[in-house]
């Protein structure tokens, strides 16, 4: 055989061999694509119950503030009792404050609700954390597996491209473009060794005089029906 044919050949051997890791990595995206899924669904029904929590948290930070304020005016409203001269303004002291306890009153029950609220909304975001928790345990395993897989393909191919280069260097560089150019398209294999009088890719039938010139001189030639590049076995 053709040294550069055989040559190109250790090329497309490593080729082979990059193409079937590099499948057996996109296995493993699926696996890595539906762990995630499941983890970020119950990640992001935590998120939610986390912000419905601070969002009563917040409303029962503004009502408390509110009641402390109105309680205050209270207790100024009674320090002003003490100062008033007329049964009027006695009448609309009194007034003022009786609003101002009926107000309280009306927070005081607003806050009792938020307070039921809370509590329920933290109990939730308590048990989806507990899910979050017991996925990501379950998933551990898992995630370990598959990192160690693709660790071991990743080796595997920093290996295989260092014997494609060295072998690659081998190859006259028009001929290995030749050949890159057609594995380009999405094709595992470029170099077809002929079947009997065809093409060994897409079994076209080779014209004689073609085949003859091809046994006679060892020539990789470029099949026409299917662009792969041919040659004379043996
Ligand atoms: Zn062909």
């Amino acid at each position: 055989m053709d040294t550069d044919l055989a040559a190109l050949l250790a090329v497309q051997v490593e080729d082979v061999a990059i193409h079937g890791v590099e499948a057996k990595l996109a296995e493993l995206e699926p696996r890595i694509r539906d762990l995630d899924t499941r983890r970020q669904k119950a990640l992001d029904a935590v998120e939610r119950a986390a912000a419905g929590v601070a969002a009563e948290e917040k409303k029962q930070a503004y009502v408390r503030e509110k009641i402390a304020e109105h309680k205050q005016l209270i207790e100024r409203n009674q320090a002003q009792m003490d100062a008033v001269k007329t049964m009027k303004q006695a009448t609309a002291a009194v007034a003022q404050m009786e609003q101002a306890k009926r107000i309280v009153a009306t927070e005081e029950s607003d806050l009792l609700a938020i307070n039921r609220r809370l509590e329920e909304a933290r109990g939730v975001l308590h048990g989806l954390q507990n899910e979050l928790a017991a996925i990501e345990a379950e998933q551990e395993t898992a995630r370990g597996e598959v990192a160690s897989q693709r660790a071991t393909l990743d080796g595997e191919l920093a290996v295989l491209r260092e014997q494609r280069n060295a072998a690659a260097a081998k190859v006259p560089a028009a001929l290995l473009a030749r050949y890159d150019r057609i594995r380009g398209k999405r094709r595992v294999e470029a170099v077809f060794a002929m079947s009997g009088m065809s093409c060994g890719n897409c079994d076209t039938a080779i014209p004689m005089q073609r085949r003859h010139v091809m046994s006679a001189t060892g020539a990789v030639e470029l099949c026409e029906a299917c662009g792969v590049l041919m040659y004379f076995p043996g």
